[in-house]
């Protein structure tokens, strides 16, 4: 197995914004990642987060929101006017939505109110270019409504951005924190770009997958490869937790178009820890809480929300007008949101910001050793972490360069189970490194127990 495939092992997330301003190709390649033909350091340097080093999320963020009246700050999470968690009330948004459905709501409520023309969202895609979904603009209610729920899916700018440039009128985007900050960094550049995308909202992303996901997904279901007409990452299953969701495939089995659904957790590669197919990319955005958005959402993944199989957001303000917004919707009963503190938020992706804020410092370290040229990050290169955690680390790393690498030659053989008995093994070991991990926790704190009950004797 080639384990160096600069390919796989790109810093880029190929964003589709340098393509954009250079006027270049995002292409999506063999492995369903997209990867763009960066020939001109120079224009990448304050645009593309990866070869960006004059600057950072802080330096932005405080850019735009440290004179915002009444703005609060958390070292963690960023700027902030408020924290809420909680859902859409009035209409079927929370329904249709794969969390508390705000993700649609609040662009509907930025269109109703006049304050944009349209909405740059990710949407089924309906041309026949292979492609399950992309960035498209949506212009009424009706086509902001069709946009709703997560795409684990790979995505890029370069195309709406043409469209946005061409045509008249105010915008809003949502997108994941590199999306953000790169437009954020774009607007700087493009002044045209930036006076019409007037609203960023931002999405928690623990990483993004490559195209295979969902064909393995959907291969599990028995639709092959190529063989997918629609996938809902989030299907919403009545009297399970909300943690606990579904996935639903319709397409082809045998030239036969059929429809299922199944319990995530009866599929391979739907622990996000391991990170099956994520984009090598993914792993090198020290950016958790997507500080450089108006407003933020993410999942409330915590025991409190997720027994309500409906789904909460959680929900970061930084933007005034959004902020108004908010408000007057709830004291409307059209939303129903908790006010929280920096504790909870922070809390409800505790562990995702322990692989992406704080382990980072580790595979910094490791890229170091090796002698890459990698991307600037606010965090060092350290290898501080516990023996077990950089052991995890290690086996997260193999588990997703492998799955490319395999899932590729798998297709190429038309066998899934050469990919799931290649993937197994890993897994296993990896899971080794838990027990072991809970084992050490173990022990530790009865050695404490030991020692304390001695002396308090
Ligand atoms: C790749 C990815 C990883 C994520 N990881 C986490 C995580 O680790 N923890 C967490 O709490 N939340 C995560 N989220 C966010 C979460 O899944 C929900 O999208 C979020 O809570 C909003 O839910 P909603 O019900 O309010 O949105 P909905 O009403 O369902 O609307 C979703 C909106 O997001 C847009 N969208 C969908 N997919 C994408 C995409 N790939 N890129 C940009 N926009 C998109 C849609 O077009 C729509 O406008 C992730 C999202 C994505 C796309």
């Amino acid at each position: 197995m080639v384990l160096d495939n600069k390919k796989i092992k790109s810093f880029n997330e190929a964003s589709g914004i340098y393509s954009y301003y250079a006027n270049k190709k995002n292409i999506l390649n063999e492995y369903g990642e997209y990867e763009e033909d960066i020939s001109d350091i120079s224009i990448a340097n304050g645009i593309s987060p990866a070869y960006t080093d004059s600057t950072n999320e802080s330096l932005v963020a405080n850019e735009l929101y440290s004179n915002v009246d009444k703005i609060k700050f958390d070292s963690r999470i960023g700027y902030y006017k408020s924290l809420y968690i909680g859902h859409v009330v009035e209409g079927d948004y929370r329904k249709n939505a794969s969390s508390g459905g705000i993700g649609t709501w609040i662009f509907k409520e930025l269109f109703e109110k006049g304050l944009i023309d349209g909405v740059i969202h990710v949407k089924e895609d309906k041309s026949d270019n292979g492609k399950l979904f992309s960035y498209q603009i949506s212009r009424s209610i009706d086509e902001i409504k069709d946009g709703a729920k997560t795409k684990y899916y790979p995505v890029e700018l370069s195309e709406v951005l043409k469209i946005v440039k061409e045509t008249p009128g105010k915008y809003a985007v949502i997108g994941i924190p590199s999306f953000i900050y790169g437009l954020r960094l774009l607007a700087k550049k493009d002044s045209l770009v930036g006076e019409k995308i007037k609203y960023m909202i931002g999405l928690v992303c623990g990483h993004q997958k490559s195209s295979a996901f969902a064909d393995f997904m959907g291969w599990q279901l028995g639709f092959k490869p190529g063989d997918i007409t629609y996938i809902n990452f989030r299907k919403k299953l009545e009297g399970r937790k909300s943690s606990d969701y579904g996935i639903e495939v319709h397409g082809y089995i045998d030239g036969k178009y059929e429809e299922k659904i199944s319990p995530t957790s009866e599929l391979l590669g739907q622990d996000w820890g391991q990170g099956w197919f994520k984009v090598f990319a993914s792993d090198y955005t020290d950016d958790v809480f997507n500080e450089t958005a108006d407003m933020v959402l993410g999942d409330a993944w915590l025991p409190e929300y997720t027994n309500d199989s409906g789904g909460n957001n959680i929900v970061i303000v930084r933007n005034p007008v959004i902020e108004n917004l908010i408000t007057d919707a709830r004291n409307e009963n059209r939303l129903k949101l908790d006010a929280v503190d920096a504790d909870k938020i922070f809390m409800s992706q505790s562990a995702h910001y322990r692989h992406t804020h704080e382990e980072l410092v580790y595979r910094l370290y490791k890229r170091d050793k090796e002698g890459v040229n990698r991307p600037q990050k606010r965090v060092n290169a350290s290898k501080n972490i516990p023996f077990t955690r950089r052991k995890i680390q290690d086996m997260r790393e193999f588990i997703s360069i492998s799955s490319h690498v395999y899932f590729k030659e798998a297709v190429e053989k038309g066998d899934i189970n050469y990919f799931i008995n290649k993937m197994l093994p890993l897994e296993r070991k990896y899971k080794n490194y838990y027990r072991l991990e809970k084992l050490k926790k173990i022990k530790i704190s009865k050695i404490k127990s030991k020692i304390l009950k001695f002396f308090t004797k």
